[in-house]
C-alpha cells in the first residue's frame, strides 16, 4: 500500500528578508509599536499602511490575533451586552468566541451544500430574531453570493462584519473580500495566508470604527502617532470613553509579515495551482462530491473540502483513520467529538438554547477537510488521491 510522506501542517519557512527585518527590530530593542525615535515609522505602522493599501481601504489596525480583532470589531460596530449576532453555524471556534467576548449572543445560520451561509435561513433568522449584526465567515475560503448578502443586510438594516481568516487575497466578482463589511477581520496565525505565529488585522473605511478600534487595542494616549488617523475630532468622547483591551501587534511580528504580504498574490496563485491539481486528482475517486464554486468567486485554495455522501459514519471514521495511518491527514468535520482544529456548533456548549440545525448537520456529517500547505508540489496530488482510493477499497 501507498503512503504519503509530507506533513500537512508544515508551512513555508519565513523568507530571509523577513528574518533580516526581524533581527533589525531586535537590534533596536524597540519592539512596542509606539516605541519610536523621532521621525521613525514603526514596523506596525508600516504594516497597517501596507495592508490598507493592499485592500484599497482607508484604515487597517494590526492586532494580537484574528479572534481579538473580531471581538473589538463587534464592539466598534456597536454590539451591546445581550445583542443577537447572526453568524455561520459552520465556522471556527474563535468566531462564536469573539461574539461571546463582545457580550453578543450568537444566532447560528444554516450552511449550504457548497459550505456558504444559507441566505434563505439568514433572511428568516434576521426577521425572526431582529438581530442587527452579522459576522459572515468566509469559511474555508467559500464566499457566499455577496450581492445577495448585501441586499439582505440593506433590507434588514444589518451591520456586516466579515471574517476573512480564509480569504486573504480572495475576491467576489472583482471586489476584495474584506471590503464589503463596515469592518472586516483577518488572521495572520500560522495556518493562514501569511504567518506571524499569532496576529490579525481589523480593516474599515469608517472613521469612528477606526478611532474606537485604536483605543480598544490599547493605544494609551499615543493614538496620535498612527500615520493614518481619522480626523482628531473623531476621538472626542472616544479616547476617554472607550476601555483599553490591550491587544496590539508588536514590531517583531509586523516585521515578519511585511515581506510576506509583498508576495501574497504570488503565494495565492501557487495555492490555486495546487488546489486545481487536487481537484483533478480527487475527482476520479468513486462516490466523491467536490464543492461547487461560483465563477464570480476568486478564492484562495489553501484547503480543500469534499464529501462521500454514500458512506456511513462508521465508514467515514474508518476512511479518516486509514488515510491518517498512511500519511494523508483528513479532518472529518462532522465527527461527534471535537479534535484538533475541527469544530462543530454543538461542541460550543456555552451557547445555550441554540435550535438544532438539521441542514448543517447533514452537510457537515459527511464533510472531509484537507489542508494544502505550500510545501506541497502539484505532483503530490496524485499520491494523496491514490492513498484515499486504496483506503476506500478496504471499507
Ligand atoms: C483562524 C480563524 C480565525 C481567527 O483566529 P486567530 O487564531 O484568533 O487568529 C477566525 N475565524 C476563522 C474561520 C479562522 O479559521
Amino acid at each position: 500500500m501507498h503512503t504519503f510522506k509530507k506533513s500537512f501542517t508544515q508551512q513555508m519557512p519565513i523568507p530571509e528578508s523577513a528574518i533580516a527585518s526581524a533581527v533589525e527590530v531586535m537590534r533596536t530593542g524597540r519592539l512596542h509599536r509606539y516605541n519610536t525615535v523621532s521621525g521613525e515609522r514603526s514596523e506596525a505602522d508600516l504594516l497597517d499602511k501596507q495592508f490598507a493599501d493592499y485592500l484599497g481601504v482607508k484604515y487597517c489596525l494590526s492586532c494580537a490575533s484574528g479572534g481579538y480583532a473580531l471581538s473589538i470589531a463587534l464592539l466598534c460596530a456597536g454590539v451591546k451586552q445581550g445583542d443577537g449576532v447572526l453568524c455561520n453555524a459552520f465556522t471556527l471556534a474563535p468566531v462564536p468566541g469573539s461574539i461571546n467576548n463582545a457580550g453578543g449572543v450568537p444566532v447560528l445560520v444554516e450552511t449550504t451544500d457548497d459550505l456558504t451561509m444559507d441566505l434563505d435561513d439568514l433572511s428568516h433568522k434576521a426577521k425572526a430574531t431582529g438581530a442587527k449584526f452579522l459576522v459572515l465567515s468566509h469559511m474555508r475560503g467559500h464566499l457566499a453570493d455577496m450581492d445577495a448578502v448585501m441586499a439582505i443586510c440593506r433590507q434588514h438594516n444589518i451591520v456586516l462584519i466579515e471574517d476573512c481568516a480564509h480569504t486573504m487575497g480572495a475576491d467576489w466578482n472583482g471586489q476584495k473580500s474584506g471590503t464589503f463589511g463596515l469592518v472586516s477581520c483577518f488572521s495572520t496565525q500560522t495556518y493562514k495566508h501569511i504567518n506571524s505565529g499569532e496576529g490579525g488585522f481589523l480593516v474599515t473605511n469608517n472613521d469612528e470604527v477606526m478611532a474606537k478600534a485604536i483605543i480598544y487595542s490599547g493605544s494609551y494616549m499615543l493614538f496620535g502617532q498612527h500615520p493614518t488617523l481619522p480626523p482628531l475630532e473623531t476621538f472626542e468622547g472616544i479616547a476617554k470613553g472607550t476601555p483599553n483591551y490591550s491587544g496590539r501587534m508588536d514590531n517583531l511580528r509586523a516585521a515578519i509579515l511585511r515581506p510576506q504580504l509583498a508576495h501574497l498574490d504570488e503565494q495565492c496563485e501557487r495555492w490555486n495551482q495546487l488546489y486545481l491539481a487536487m481537484v483533478s486528482a480527487l475527482s476520479s475517486l468513486r462516490g466523491i462530491r467536490l464543492i461547487e464554486r461560483s465563477p464570480k468567486e476568486h478564492f484562495v485554495g489553501s484547503s480543500i473540502q469534499f464529501s462521500f455522501p454514500d458512506l456511513t459514519a462508521n465508514q467515514l471514521s474508518q476512511l479518516v483513520k486509514g488515510c491518517t495511518a498512511r500519511g494523508v491527514s483528513l479532518k472529518w468535520v462532522g465527527d461527534s467529538q471535537p479534535s484538533g482544529y475541527s469544530s462543530k456548533y454543538d461542541h460550543w456548549e456555552y451557547l445555550h438554547d441554540q435550535p438544532r440545525l438539521p441542514q448543517t448537520e447533514r452537510v457537515l456529517g459527511s464533510l472531509l477537510d484537507m489542508r494544502i500547505p505550500l510545501t506541497f508540489e502539484q505532483s503530490d496530488a496524485a499520491s494523496i488521491a491514490q492513498v484515499i482510493a486504496e483506503v476506500l477499497e478496504t471499507l
